[in-house]
């Protein structure tokens, strides 16, 4: 028996990771009978039959996560790419990015992406981002800016890339590891690009129990997996936080009378742009029709 990691799957068969190479696989049929479809990103055990010379797999190992969108399992952390410029960075964006991987319980990482094109701003956004308490890197592909401190981020992590498409994934991945040779660009040159070729899912390995995947995670912004508005508080974290001293233990820091949080905002040390999102998506919340 050797134990693996699943890196890819196409067309019934299994790609996986073993000390032994990459070795392709079949799922055993008792699988389909469980319902237990192996994704990528899985851990298992597999066996060699000597009949056939082909690998299956024998067991699943329990996740440790599984996301849908892309459907992989074991992430352990999200790295949120934002370009400063080109495109303009929008915090709304950023901050439903967060809520998505704070709902997942990812590890997360921002990277304010571009930096060469406009410091100071990286520097205020980072600042920002670092209040709220998150990790942010700023990085430049083109200036080699922040290259070193998302590699030693990614280590023994399987993460996953999210952020708007131009935003500069596939060159920062690239710049990791230039043996990856992901396709960049233009959007509009990459999907004509993209279109005959039928994409699969990829984790891609860095170093010794370090992947990252080849396709963004989040690719839907859709939040209607919220079921109630007062969920959207733990997704905040400087919200969070704060907002255990307010008066009322279901302030959704909207209306409510003795809130902490506004007066956090209004002292500056909950920033007022994290707030004014934080609000919308509460409204957002609020008017999904749920039947
Ligand atoms: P993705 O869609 O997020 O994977 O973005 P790409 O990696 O394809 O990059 C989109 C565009 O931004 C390309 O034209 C890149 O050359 C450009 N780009 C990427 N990183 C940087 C950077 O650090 N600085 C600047 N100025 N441009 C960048
Ligand atoms: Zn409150």
């Amino acid at each position: 028996m050797i134990e693996g990691i699943i890196i890819k799957g196409i067309g019934g068969f299994y790609y996986i990771r073993t000390q032994d190479g990459i070795i392709q696989c079949r799922a055993r049929g008792i699988f389909r009978e469980e319902n237990l479809i192996p994704l990528v990103g899985d851990r298992v055990r597999i066996r060699i039959s000597q009949e056939d010379n082909t690998g299956y797999i024998e067991e699943i190992f329990e996740r440790k996560s599984q996301l849908l969108r892309p459907p992989v399992a074991n992430v352990t952390q999200a790295i949120i790419v934002m370009s400063v410029k080109k495109p303009n960075i929008s915090t709304w964006l950023l901050d439903r990015f967060l809520l998505m991987a704070e709902y997942e319980k990812l590890e997360i990482i921002i990277c304010i992406n571009k930096a060469d094109l406009a410091p100071d701003k990286t520097e205020d956004i980072k600042t920002i981002y670092k209040n709220a308490g998150y990790k942010v890197i700023s990085t430049s592909s083109k200036a080699n800016m922040g290259i070193e401190e998302l590699s030693t981020a990614l280590k023994n992590n399987i993460s996953v890339f999210a952020g708007p498409s131009g935003a500069g994934k596939s060159s920062l991945l690239n710049k990791v590891n230039p043996e990856f040779k992901l396709v960049t660009g233009e959007v509009s040159n990459k999907t004509k690009r993209g279109k005959h070729t039928t994409r699969h899912i990829e984790l891609l390995n860095l170093e010794e129990n370090t992947y990252v995947l080849d396709s963004p995670g989040f690719s839907s912004l859709n939040i209607d997996f919220i079921e109630e508005e007062i969920e959207v508080r733990d997704y905040f974290r400087e919200i969070h936080k704060y907002g255990e001293h307010c008066k009322f233990l279901s302030c959704l820091h909207d209306k409510e009378p003795n809130c902490e949080v506004k007066k956090q905002v209004e002292l500056g040390n909950i920033n007022n742009s994290r707030y004014v999102n934080y609000l919308q998506f509460l409204e957002e919340i609020k008017n999904i029709r749920r039947y």
